[in-house]
């Protein structure tokens, strides 16, 4: 489950996936939930996640997503 962070959105006792289901009040999602949103959002807005990554200039013909975590995170 995602912790709640100083900014940014505040969990509100209910699931934010839109099930429905209560939820502690230091958490957005019950277990698994997240994946839920993460899916049906790119679903919804890009229609597959390889058109989610040609959006945002990644893929085989644009910036490498991989390398491009790894140079973040060791930066
Ligand atoms: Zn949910």
């Amino acid at each position: 489950m995602e912790e709640a962070v100083t900014n940014g959105p505040r969990p509100t006792g209910t699931c934010w996936c839109g099930c429905g289901e209560e939820v502690g009040l230091r958490s957005f999602f019950l277990p698994g939930h997240d994946r839920k949103a993460e899916a049906a959002l790119i679903r919804l807005e890009y229609g597959s996640v390889a058109q989610l990554l040609e959006e945002h200039g990644y893929g085989p013909s644009g910036k490498n997503l991989t390398k491009s975590l790894r140079d973040r995170e060791l930066g």
